[in-house]
């Protein structure tokens, strides 16, 4: 193995590895740069209510362009930044941004759903109560048009987060799991935690209509999100045979290529009058 040769004193640092370290660097001292350049910013994908087409909310995804490597994609760089733990500042700022944008929204008259996407190291690192309450505060946002994303596998820290889960649900901010179904869940988490929404992974969309087990499962998420009274959202929907289907399982709202990928800021108004009346 790498370690065992590293031991050894060679094969560690191949050609590979010491560019891959390098470019791990070079990730990192972009992201410490990202808290002061602008170069970490937001876009935003509208949410589609199903049934009749209406736009209804938008989710925030971050985007970043390194000044000098060009577009990073989130895949990339938000795990390098949940590593090296910049995400509470970086999460702190686009939250208070994303937040800002949706009042900007409001006052134009476009009342929107927000959602935004918090990592598991945000919830568990120290304050996060005190940077949602200045973000809603600073942008003067109603908490309640407000919804934290957060992945199956945060809500396994169930011990460290759920004092902060609940005080953001005391808000009146939604609570979403993203990416529903593929972590490890343990559905008896979704009885005892604040949950309203599932956000089906777009990975079961995208096996729709055909894929068989793909049906399968994404049956039975819609079934316990409804056993449960939790609203449920299909993320990656690229068809309208998908966006049919969804609706007719009982899927009531839903995102994807097929309606528009993740838009600049001022696009959106634009969008959502192209969209059927609400
Ligand atoms: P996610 O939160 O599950 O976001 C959905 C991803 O699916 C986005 O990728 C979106 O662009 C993509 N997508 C939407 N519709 C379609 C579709 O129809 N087909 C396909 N193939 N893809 C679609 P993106 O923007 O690259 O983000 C990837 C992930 O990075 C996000 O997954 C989220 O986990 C993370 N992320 C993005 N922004 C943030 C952020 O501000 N904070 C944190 N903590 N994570 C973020
Ligand atoms: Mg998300
Ligand atoms: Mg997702
Ligand atoms: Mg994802």
């Amino acid at each position: 193995s790498a370690k065992a040769a590293g031991r050894n004193g060679y094969a560690w640092f191949s050609e590979e590895m010491a560019s891959r370290a390098k470019q791990r660097l070079v990730l990192e001292q972009g992201l410490l740069q990202a808290r002061h350049d602008h170069s970490l910013t937001l876009q935003y994908q509208p949410q589609i209510r199903l049934a009749d087409g209406a736009m209804t909310g938008v989710e925030a995804l971050a985007r970043w362009t390194h000044p000098e490597i060009g577009v990073v994609e989130p895949d990339v760089f938000i795990p390098v930044a949940e590593e090296t733990g910049l995400i509470e500042v970086l999460g702190a700022q686009l939250l208070e941004e994303a937040c800002r944008q949706g009042a900007i929204w409001r006052a134009s008259g476009l009342d929107l759903h927000l959602s935004v996407n918090v990592s598991v190291r945000q919830l568990t690192g120290s304050g996060f109560i005190d940077i949602l309450d200045a973000a809603l505060e600073r942008s003067g946002f109603p908490a309640g048009r407000l919804e934290l994303e957060i992945t199956e596998t945060a809500m396994l820290s169930l011990d460290k987060t759920r004092g902060t889960l609940e005080s953001i649900r005391e808000r009146g901010v939604t609570l979403s799991i993203d990416d529903f179904g593929t972590g490890f869940s343990c559905l008896s988490l979704l009885q005892h935690l604040p949950i309203e929404r599932l956000k089906i992974d777009k990975s079961f969309i995208q096996g729709l209509p055909d894929n068989g087990s793909s049906l399968a499962l994404t049956l039975a998420i819609v079934s316990i999100a409804h056993s449960l009274g939790l609203d449920i959202v299909a993320e990656g929907i690229e068809t309208p045979m998908q966006q049919e289907q969804l609706g007719s399982l009982g899927c009531a709202h839903g995102q994807g290529f097929l309606f528009a990928p993740a838009l600049p800021a001022d696009a959106i108004p634009g969008f959502a009058a192209s969209r059927p009346l609400r």
